[in-house]
């Protein structure tokens, strides 16, 4: 298979050999794009297609597995142990729902237009690459031009000067039926859990506060899409929404994680506290908060996020999403930058009065806990599947040239292959005892069987998939019935009877 490059995987459609990437070399990102084209992770939409779009990506089989595991991890540790209600809803969505939402008017970007070319971008992305300077997304139309004007910033394609700064909305649009009625792809999946929240409630049996989650596609026609699965048209996004009385948020128990420290960034500066010291300190604004930026980290850590590598940033009112009234952005360090990952938003009763007002549907409930109706405020913990998956990727890569060999180290939750069985010759039965292994370890752990190419290949196939273990049937197993295991992470092989594999693997949990 051809690998991809993961400059082409930026590009803009209509921009040809111009790239909006940074210039400079990004080793890892282009290696890591490579192995996932070539290992079956993901690689572009219609790539055979001069026509494909940019910004769209498929995944295949390692990938999907990859994805569905991270998904598995975010059910069993939050969903589950947070008491939460899943819903599936729909992703394409009526006017209505958007025009009280906000997202008609609100959700958009500074465009800029080449003058001579008609070459479109981003202003505040353009200007941050260039000036290397931190550029907000919200600033006046104006404040962008002067930007422009002052840095002599023209187009990257023909030198010429742009246009005058327009906002571009990000949404959607599609026509249903054969009149075409207005109607809109999702760009978050949150709105249907608003508009839901009132049958939910009514029929689910549930009591302030509780959380509900969804997670699915949602698409962003983004003006210049670029880094792979860092800014798509169409993402994956787990989302969670926290419903509460705001009278109550400080009320809550923050007991079971008082003592998670949270790497806090605000104002240029790290700080390690706990997150009961966060709420004293006024750095975070209620126990409830503090809560649930504990329990995404531990998430985190949990998908073999290093503790090093994380951080929440506090978001300033200019780069808050419009719904918000406070922001952290959890953030990774990967190679091309601190990336965020989830965003963590106060959104108040922004969205329950919005659909309120607009549906004229009544949207306050009784607290039982204090006997009165209210109108409950929203937390939400909104992280993007696919970012988190690059992420992993990138954090977990490791190179040793020494071996000749490439792994990503996910933990034994993640592995898209937990063990691979080889036979170390195709002959003298091998391949049918390899089998029967196969079969043994089939119904307990994700396994992969394979026969073909040397036995080094074989390996080095498997390290660049994550595989945690590697078993060969040789010619001393056909004598005394024993295999030998290699460990992904120190490639140490011990030999074991074939009927102790299964108490050694469910032991040894590697990482
Ligand atoms: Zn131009």
């Amino acid at each position: 298979m051809e690998t991809i490059k993961m400059e082409n995987f930026g590009r803009a459609e209509n921009s040809k050999k111009f790239s909006c990437n940074k210039k400079e070399d990004n080793k890892i990102f282009d290696k890591v794009a490579e192995i996932a084209a070539s290992r079956g992770f993901f690689w572009p939409t219609a790539e055979i297609y001069s026509d494909k779009l940019a910004g769209f990506f498929e995944y295949g089989p390692n990938g999907l597995a990859l994805k569905n595991n991270i998904l598995q991890v975010w059910r069993e540790e939050l969903i589950e142990k947070e008491n939460m209600i899943e819903i599936d809803g729909c992703q394409i969505l009526p006017k209505s729902v958007f025009q009280a939402s906000g997202h008609l008017k609100n959700f958009d970007d500074p465009l800029i237009t080449c003058s001579k070319c008609g070459f479109k971008t981003r202003a505040d992305k353009l200007i941050q690459d260039i000036t290397k300077q931190e550029i907000p997304e919200k600033l006046e139309n104006e404040k962008y031009d002067e930007l422009l004007k002052k840095n002599k910033i023209v187009c990257p394609k023909c030198k010429s000067f742009f246009n005058k700064t327009e906002r571009w909305n990000m949404m959607l649009k599609t026509g249903v039926g054969a009149e075409l009625k207005e109607a809109y792809f999702r760009p978050e999946t949150c709105q249907s859990i608003f508009v839901n929240f009132p049958r939910i409630f009514k029929t689910c049996r549930v009591k302030l506060p509780f959380g509900i989650a969804q997670t699915g596609k949602v698409f962003r026609n983004e003006i210049a899409p670029r880094q792979g699965l860092i800014r798509e048209r169409e993402i994956n996004q787990m989302e969670i929404e926290i419903f509460f009385n705001p009278e109550k948020e400080n009320d809550f128990n923050l007991n079971p994680v008082k003592k998670e420290i949270l790497p806090i960034y605000l104002k240029d500066k790290l700080q390690r506290v706990s997150s009961e010291e966060s709420v004293k300190k006024n750095i975070v604004k209620s126990k409830l908060v503090a809560y649930y930026l504990s329990r995404l980290k531990q998430f985190y850590l949990k998908l073999g996020i290093p503790e090093d590598k994380m951080r929440f940033r506090y978001v300033n009112e200019n780069d808050r999403p419009f719904y918000s009234k406070e922001t952290w952005d959890f953030e990774v360090q990967v190679s091309t930058g601190w990336l965020e990952l989830c965003a963590c938003n106060h959104r108040g009763d922004y969205d329950l009065s919005g659909h309120q007002k607009a549906s004229k549907q009544s949207f306050e409930i009784v607290d039982e806990s204090v006997g009165k109706k209210i109108l409950p405020n929203v937390f939400e913990l909104s992280a993007g599947v696919d970012r988190t998956l690059y992420a992993i990727l990138e954090l977990t890569y490791k190179e040793e040239p020494k071996d000749d060999r490439t792994i990503f180290s996910f933990p034994k939750s993640l592995s898209p292959v937990q063990v691979a069985i080889f036979p170390l010759v195709n002959k003298e039965g091998m391949p049918e005892l390899s089998k029967k292994v196969y079969a043994l370890l089939k119904p307990q752990f994700k396994c992969f069987y394979d026969e073909s190419g040397s036995i080094g290949r074989r390996y080095r196939r498997q390290d660049e998939i994550g595989t945690m273990w590697c078993i060969t049937v040789d010619g001393q197993t056909l004598k005394d019935n024993s295999i030998t295991i290699r460990n992904r992470d120190n490639m140490t092989q011990i030999r074991l009877p074939i009927n102790k594999i299964i108490d050694y693997l469910n032991k040894s949990s590697s990482k």
